[in-house]
């Protein structure tokens, strides 16, 4: 990382707690504005109407062939898709999206700041996965998925944070954001 565009990718396996960290990040670490990303995939039970915009697959379609996504992907046969970002001026962007969607951001943007997000075990995003839901097939597909997430990681940051606790991991992420706001900041020598 060398410089810092304004925009913040959480990136990382399903299950590790992303959605819960961006949440409280946006809540708690000053001028980030969190991006509302659209899904054709199905609202769970207990999740929050506001925690996406929920669309058919053709809603979905006409938006990206109109140039309306900053990136997009396909994941377990749905669509999800960041919206150009419209923050407030002085806000940076906070997005949290899958690895293909953080590589297609990066490339649009290389100095965007990302940071891969994980849970401290297998044991531990299983059982966090079983407690949010969903079929055994789509936890399976998820885990599977999560190996070759953990592999290409490193190739697009060396800023890996441990999910461990909440508190913890919210603070630690903030201090890195803080730290990568005041580096820009710095004239080049
Ligand atoms: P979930 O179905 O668990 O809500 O999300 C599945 C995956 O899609 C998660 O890894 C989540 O971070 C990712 N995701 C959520 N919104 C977006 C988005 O706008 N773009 C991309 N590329 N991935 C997203």
């Amino acid at each position: 990382m060398t410089s810092f565009s304004g925009i913040i990718v959480l990136f990382g396996p399903s299950g590790v707690g992303k959605s819960t960290i961006a949440i409280e990040l946006a809540e708690q670490c000053s001028d980030l504005w969190l991006s509302r990303s659209w899904t054709t995939r199905q609202r769970r039970s207990q999740e929050s109407p506001q925690s996406y915009k929920f669309v058919t697959e053709e809603q979905f379609l006409a938006h990206r062939d109109a140039g309306g996504f900053l990136e997009w992907d396909e994941f377990l046969g749905n669509y999800y898709g960041t919206p150009i970002p419209e923050a407030p001026p002085g806000q940076d962007v906070l997005l949290e999206i899958t690895l293909d969607g953080a590589e297609q951001v990066s490339k649009k943007h290389p100095q965007a700041l990302l940071i891969f997000v994980d849970t401290p075990s297998k044991r531990e995003q299983k059982l966090r996965l079983r407690q949010r839901g969903g079929s055994a097939l789509n936890r399976r597909k998820r885990l599977i998925r999560s190996k070759l997430e953990r592999k290409l990681s490193k190739k697009l940051t060396d800023i890996h944070v441990i999910n461990d606790d909440l508190v913890q991991t919210v603070n630690e992420i903030c201090e890195i954001i803080r730290t990568a706001r005041l580096k820009a900041q710095k004239p080049h020598p």
